[in-house]
């Protein structure tokens, strides 16, 4: 049997369905309930309880002192950015190897996009070729660490954690630390996912958590910001909601804000599903071993495993193929695809992509390998039926 076939057949083994997607959302819960009563007493926008009982659980969940919700989770990272001291111009670390919008909310805030490449252990950023990276490239200055290639200051390090596996955030607390760089997290995909008792996301200022349709908890569209700082949870709150001044009835706001409010209704469904994510994740954790279990007579592909002292979320299950059978990684797509078993390979790189090409960045080799190595495989928590 070619590798391809073989994908195939382990992949069906497990989610016994001749048609199924990548990462489908379930609300099998009090999804209906409470959006409906969002319509029926009115409150369907940019107030209501919902949002506030959103805001609460979210912060009870992750450990986090505040949560702020907002639209979507690249405007939130925007934000948090802003207020970690993100300036025009300035350089803003991050991974090679991640989804758009982590370099974009970088170019949003006007500063531009420092590329790092990946921890094969991880898949996240490699926080000892960082340190090493930084002590060749950078100094400090009064106002911090520059870039003495480009002579910009290098302001902040945006973590990613990838398909949920954390990145070593201690280390890279301490590398952080010790070249004055605010550490603020994409956390976007992580939502459950622990290194020892400690959520990802309260380890930097700051943390942005997506809710985008294809997350594991879904709020059709969203996103949050969590913190423990109250001053900055404090201004996120009111940097965007169009920075208006509590009063009864006055319309004043007091600088030039965002509107990047969570709808109640969409806080509705967010409180629903969170009701519901230790299932979502017992069931991929559940569905992850199942995959490593089929796929362990095969060994020219391995299932990414969670590294000991965390607990991952296994948002998006993956396949790393062993670089002789990379190679046939479009093959192993095109066929699984075909066969109606939905895979995908990851993001193409970000400094591949036309409006980021002459970014800076370090050498990326485990970057470019990893790109060329990855499968993610079908993710739903539906796929365990006993569980959801
Ligand atoms: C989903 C995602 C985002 C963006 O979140 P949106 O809510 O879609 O704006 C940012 N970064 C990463 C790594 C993501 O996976």
């Amino acid at each position: 049997m070619s590798i391809a076939a073989t994908v195939l057949d382990r992949i069906q083994r497990v989610t016994q369905a001749p048609k199924v997607s990548l990462h489908e959302p379930t609300f099998g819960g009090n999804e209906l309930k409470y959006v409906t009563e969002c319509i029926q007493t009115g409150w369907v926008s940019s107030v209501g309880e919902y949002v506030n009982r959103f805001e609460r659980e979210l912060a009870a969940y992750t450990g986090a002192a505040h949560a702020v919700v907002v639209s979507n989770g690249t405007s939130g990272l925007q934000v948090i950015l802003e207020l970690a001291g993100v300036r025009r111009d300035d350089e803003v670390l991050v991974p090679a190897l991640s989804f758009v919008a982590t370099a974009n909310a970088v170019r949003h805030c006007g500063a531009w996009p420092h590329f790092v490449d990946s921890d094969p252990r991880t898949l996240g950023m490699d926080v000892d070729k960082l340190d090493a990276y930084l002590r060749d490239v950078t100094e400090q200055r009064e106002d911090g660490c520059y870039n003495r290639r480009t002579n910009r200051r290098i302001a902040a390090v945006v973590p990613m954690h990838t398909f949920g596996h954390p990145v070593d955030m201690p280390a890279l607390m301490a590398v952080a630390e010790r070249h004055r760089l605010e550490v603020v997290e994409d956390a976007a995909e992580s939502l459950g996912s622990w290194i020892g008792d400690r959520h990802t996301g309260t380890f930097g200022r700051c943390a942005m958590l997506s809710f985008n349709g294809n997350k594991i908890v879904t709020t059709g569209g969203g996103g949050a910001i969590i913190t423990n700082d109250a001053a900055l949870a404090k201004r996120a709150k009111h940097l965007t909601t169009t920075a208006k001044q509590p009063h009864a009835w006055a319309f004043f706001h007091d600088e030039v804000a965002y509107n990047f409010r969570m709808p109640n209704l969409n806080a509705a469904m967010g409180c629903a599903q969170l009701e519901r994510i230790g299932q979502f994740i017992e069931a991929k954790r559940l569905l992850a071993s199942r995959y490593a279990e089929a796929f362990r007579d095969v060994p020219e592909v391995s299932l990414f495993l969670e590294r000991p002292g965390t607990t991952v979320n296994y948002w998006l299950q993956t396949l790393l193929l062993a670089p002789e059978v990379a190679p046939q990684r479009d093959e192993i797509l095109t066929v699984a695809n075909a066969a109606g078993q939905m895979t995908r390979p990851v993001w193409e790189l970000l400094y591949t992509l036309p409006m980021y090409g002459t970014c800076e960045r370090m050498d990326t080799p485990v970057a470019d390998d990893l790109a060329r190595r990855i499968v993610n495989l079908p993710s739903s928590p539906q796929l365990i039926p006993g569980v959801i």
